[in-house]
């Protein structure tokens, strides 16, 4: 895991569908979702936060818990989003790594997420390691976390 692809909002980019599916290049199967290197790389507001902040926008903060609104109420809705649909936590991330640091983070994560057929990264937004489970997506694009 990469200390440039854990976004200020506390995502780990690592995880992220709009990421994976660039690094693998998967349209090429012919999906159509809209690539994303990274919230850091990519310089500019993540996709999935249509309604990212004012300081997150200018790069006031490297992370959301050097703000004095830590955690503010946007942060708070999409970590909940997240929790409930995606099985990880923003705020959480951002604790671990106020707490304890990027480097045990960003070891914690590799562990956390590893496929344990291939090594790779499993996604966050489907539950699936894409380099095993793709053809799960081609047949239900819908696929996410075991639900129909
Ligand atoms: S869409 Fe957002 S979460 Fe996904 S890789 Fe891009 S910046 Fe990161
Ligand atoms: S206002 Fe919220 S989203 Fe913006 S930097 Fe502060 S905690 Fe992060
Ligand atoms: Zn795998």
């Amino acid at each position: 895991m990469q200390e440039e692809l854990i976004a200020p909002c506390g995502m780990n980019c690592r995880l992220c569908v709009a990421y994976q599916y660039n690094q693998m290049d998967l349209n090429k199967h012919g999906f159509h979702r809209t690539y994303c290197p990274g919230c850091i790389p990519r310089g500019k507001n993540c996709l999935h936060m249509a309604d990212a902040c004012e300081k997150l926008a200018a790069g006031a903060v490297r992370f959301c818990f050097e703000c004095d609104d830590f955690p503010c109420k946007r942060l708070k809705r999409l970590d909940k989003r997240y929790r409930t649909k995606y099985h990880m936590s923003m705020i959480e991330n951002l604790e671990s790594i106020r707490d304890n640091g990027l480097d045990a983070f960003l070891f914690e994560q590799g562990e956390k997420w590893k496929c344990p057929e291939c090594g790779g990264v499993i996604c966050c937004h489907n539950g699936l390691c894409l380099a095993c489970d793709l053809d799960t997506l081609i047949y239900n694009r819908k696929y996410r976390w075991g639900e129909q």
